[in-house]
């Protein structure tokens, strides 16, 4: 079994390859299009040279032999693209061999249930679908727009839980098209990462806890308007765009060395709210997001971010680092 111990990976980059050329009956089979729209909730950016809908392991191989550097889009809700496009091929695990989940409980129901679900469900739907069934877990992660497989490379999370913590076993397949199936022992979860985005997640074991409906859909309402009153859910963005730095040493107003603070904090302190690069706009609800009004760009999303990095870095002497992942031509 392959081991899991890679150091970073949520914005793990690619090599761009050479411009795909599959034979024109590979691409009839595996319903590829050309210069398609990437689905992003940012609702801005380039295309894909080609776009494929696989709708099994085996059909993903087959994109793995026309374009081994391709690009996996999840939900593409913390995906920047930029105005440009990308060369070669971009999968989604849209299909329905990759979306259609089963919750129904076994055994007693009294103890802990596993489901194998596959990467390309919506994290939305299984959080509810998980609460009307009385399964404990995934609560925490009401409105939080995502793939299944999207979240855990992410780990996806915030203050009332993460992913990794309902993750039994993750499958998986390489660049080289073989399979793993990765204990959750061998994943290095940490936050906003997993050192897994050098594989392509297929499908996910969680383990949930069985529970009482009544108080989880409690707790998935409280999440849920704690959400809608600290984040600005109806507008374009990637959810927050920088990851919440660990401070080498005290800075004064903002933390001490060793706290993990809030970049929405740090960005609202250096007076960024509202700031404007063309239509992409640092939000007034939450500082660390970026929204896009009718007519913004990618480039104005991330002359943006540079701005806020560059300010931030002059006022308080703090790098933050982007927890968008970028897609570029040449990343
Ligand atoms: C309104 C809003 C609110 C948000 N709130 C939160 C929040 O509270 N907490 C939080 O953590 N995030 C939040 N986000 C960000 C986003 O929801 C998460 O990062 C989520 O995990 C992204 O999943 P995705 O499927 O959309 O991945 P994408 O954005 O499509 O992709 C992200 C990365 O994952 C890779 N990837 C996707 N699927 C796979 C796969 N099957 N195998 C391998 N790699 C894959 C992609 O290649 C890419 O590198 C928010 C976003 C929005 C728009």
């Amino acid at each position: 079994m392959q081991s899991a111990s890679v150091a970073t990976v949520d914005c793990a980059a690619q090599a761009p390859g050479p411009p795909i050329q599959p034979a024109p009956a590979a691409l009839r089979a595996l319903d590829i299009r050309r210069e398609a729209p990437i689905p992003t909730w940012f609702d801005i950016g380039g295309r894909a040279e080609a776009l494929a809908t696989p709708d099994s392991v085996d059909d993903l191989r087959r994109c793995l032999e026309i374009d081994p550097n391709l690009r996996v889009l999840g939900d593409g809700a913390n995906l920047l693209v930029d105005d440009d496009g990308i060369p070669g091929l971009v999968v989604q695990l849209a299909g329905q061999a990759f979306t259609r989940f089963d919750l129904s409980t076994q055994g007693t129901g009294h103890e802990t249930q596993h489901f194998l679900i596959p990467a390309g469900a919506r994290l939305p739907r299984l959080v509810t679908e998980s609460v009307r069934r009385g399964l404990a877990g995934l609560e925490g992660l009401g409105g939080i727009p995502a793939s299944l497989g999207g979240a855990v490379v992410m780990n996806a999370g915030g203050a009332f839980g993460e992913i990794a913590a309902s993750v039994a076993r993750v499958h998986a397949i390489g660049r080289d098209g073989r399979g793993v199936v990765l204990e959750r022992s061998q994943i290095d979860f940490g936050y906003r990462r997993s050192g897994l985005g050098h594989l392509i997640i297929t499908g996910v074991e969680l383990a949930l806890q069985p529970g009482d409906p009544a108080p989880l859909r409690q707790r998935l309402k409280d999440v849920m308007a704690y959400k809608k009153s600290t984040q600005p859910m109806a507008e374009g963005s990637a959810g927050c765009v920088f990851r919440n730095p660990t401070l080498g040493r005290d800075v004064d107003g903002i933390g001490h060395a060793g706290s993990r603070v809030s970049a929405g904090m740090i960005i609202d302190r250096a007076g960024l709210k509202g700031l404007r690069t063309g239509g992409a706009e640092v939000s007034q609800g939450h500082a660390n997001f970026i929204v896009t009004r009718p007519g913004a760009t990618a480039r104005d999303a991330i002359r943006l971010m540079e701005q806020i990095q560059n300010r931030v870095r002059d006022r308080f002497g703090i790098d933050l680092l982007p927890e968008v992942v970028v897609w570029r031509r040449d990343t």
